[in-house]
């Protein structure tokens, strides 16, 4: 099965398995517990909490689709992160992580750091001096983020890992923005994946979920004895309906990305959009990487509004077909303030030193006809250039 196509794994992963009816899809086990079959047996499985047949089944295709021996199923993206620092770092360990990183993500180990768990640096990843001396503290792990939230940021995978490894330190990517279909970090040198797969893998918007895949069976193996040991497993229900999401994934990203090039090229052409940022732009920083070491360049991306803060409220205001909402990839398209709504957690200072400005809007551009999206884009600008400078 692994030397199939991504597509043929998403879709076939688990199909006809089924020993007592023949059901071509997989049947959902909710059970908590399981029979031993007599005393002293222990069977397949003995609880949930250790493994279940459903979220067993998610891990097991989520990890071919990442080129992983084997991955843990978490409960969220976040339990995910918490799990690989948990399973990986102690009191002498140092976690190198972008200065840009996802917010829960920079929270937790900032917290944990704070307590001793760990030692934590953000650095700009981008800057070769800072990330050399940053690898010259002997980090156990690296942890990457590309392309970044919000600006889209790219890291060059295959290069950090290489200066990573010689540095003797482990690299993790969370592979959020993009999923398993645009991106393989594995194959690019990683040795942990993250994802968020409340976003682009379940792709519904209608399920919180994570998975932490290892490149090799022996991390892998510690990953499920620590997510056992701490309780960072996800549910059986969700996993059935992220496998649900899996299914379309491939198919999905096609369109998510169709419509994201159909709107920054009418961006482009408005008066009231300043700076774009996506990593399809020719200018944008990465481009070139992004070409390299991604498979398409996804549909997440940020824009600054040329005008005044009324101006940009008038805009998000009019939109219809974009809902003013944090969270990205699923079907419905979604519009954010990252200043005021997914990074402000941090300080006014930390957040211009990463560049967002309050002018950023960001979109997760979903499934809609590309037509009405851009047809509502059009009459909200129209509201926003009405409305006082
Ligand atoms: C949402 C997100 C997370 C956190 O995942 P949850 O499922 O919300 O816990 C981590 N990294 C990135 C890039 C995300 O977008």
């Amino acid at each position: 099965m692994s030397d199939k196509k991504t597509a043929t794994i998403a879709v076939r992963s688990g199909i006809e398995t089924d020993q007592q009816f023949r059901a071509v899809v997989p049947p959902i086990y909710l059970t908590s517990t399981y029979g031993f079959p007599e005393l002293g047996t222990l069977p397949q499985y003995d609880y949930s909490r250790s493994g279940n047949p459903t979220r067993n089944l998610l891990a097991e295709t989520l990890a071919k689709l990442e080129g992983g021996a084997g991955g843990v199923v978490t409960s969220c993206g976040t339990a995910a992160i918490n799990l690989l620092a948990t399973a990986q770092l102690g009191p002498d360990d140092l976690v190198v992580a972008p200065h840009d990183c996802y917010g829960g993500t920079y929270r937790l180990f900032n917290t944990r750091a704070g307590k001793g768990d760990f030692k934590v640096l953000f650095v700009d990843q981008g800057n070769s001096q800072a990330l050399a001396e940053a690898l010259a503290k002997k980090p156990t792990l690296v942890w990457v983020e590309t392309p970044s939230n919000p600006l889209l940021r790219v890291i060059d995978v295959e290069q950090l890992c290489r200066q990573a490894h010689d540095a003797g330190a482990l690299v993790a990517v969370d592979n959020t923005f993009l999923s398993p279909a645009l991106q393989q970090p594995i194959a690019l040198g990683a040795d942990f994946v993250v994802h968020s797969t409340t976003k682009y893998i379940n792709g519904h918007s209608d399920v919180v979920g994570g998975v932490l895949i290892a490149k090799d069976s022996e991390h892998a193996e510690t990953l499920s004895w620590w997510a056992n040991c701490i309780g960072a497993t996800g549910a059986p229900f969700d996993a059935y309906l992220t496998l649900r999401g899996v299914r379309t994934l491939m198919a999905r990203m096609r369109v998510h990305e169709e419509n994201a090039a159909r709107l920054l090229a009418y961006l482009q052409t408005q008066p009231l959009v300043g700076k774009i940022y996506h990593p399809s732009l020719a200018d944008h920083p990465g481009h070139a990487i992004a070409v390299r070491q991604q498979k398409g360049f996804g549909s997440m991306l940020s824009f600054e509004l040329a005008g005044s803060r009324q101006q940009l409220e008038v805009f998000v205001a009019s939109l219809n077909d974009f809902s003013l909402a944090e969270s990205l990839g699923g079907t419905e398209s979604l519009i954010a303030h990252p200043a005021s709504m997914t990074h402000r957690a941090m300080s006014d200072e930390a957040q211009l030193a990463a560049g967002i400005l309050p002018s950023l809007l960001r979109l997760s551009v979903g499934l809609e006809d590309a037509d009405d999206l851009i047809a509502d884009l059009a009459q909200a600008f129209a509201k926003a250039a009405e409305a006082s400078e």
